[in-house]
């Protein structure tokens, strides 16, 4: 995982947390900030910053010095995470960028559903 940084401890903490409406695997329309109107796979979540990774975008270069064996030095890219909020599910069945709406199945397990047709997004 490396190094961990931007950490705050104490201060600014969030009483609620939202549930999150990503998941892993989702595809993602990028409704604000650099990659503005970009489409990706949601790598990995991170609940507790409300970020997300996603496939090959707000790519940062990092140049990284070679030192030792295994330090190659070079540029590595990596994505950056993004705010959720600025992330919108795009509906595998319509292909629209939707809000995410939530429904109980049959069996009692909730399910994501989307907004604009209907289809439920868990399966
Ligand atoms: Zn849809």
């Amino acid at each position: 995982m490396g190094a961990k940084t931007g950490i705050k401890a104490g201060s600014g903490e969030r009483p609620a947390r939202v549930p999150s409406r990503l998941k892993k695997g989702d595809t993602v329309l990028v409704i604000a900030g650099r990659e503005k109107g970009k489409t990706g796979k949601v790598l990995r979540m991170i609940p507790e910053k409300n970020r997300a990774t996603v496939e090959r975008l707000n790519i940062v270069k990092r140049h990284r010095r070679g030192s030792g064996p295994q330090q190659v030095g070079g540029i590595v890219e990596k994505e950056s995470p993004i705010d959720v909020s600025n992330l919108m599910l795009v509906c595998h069945r319509c292909n629209k960028p939707t809000r995410v709406g939530a429904k109980r199945l049959d069996d009692g397990a909730r399910a994501r559903t989307c907004r604009r047709c209907g289809e439920i997004i868990d399966r």
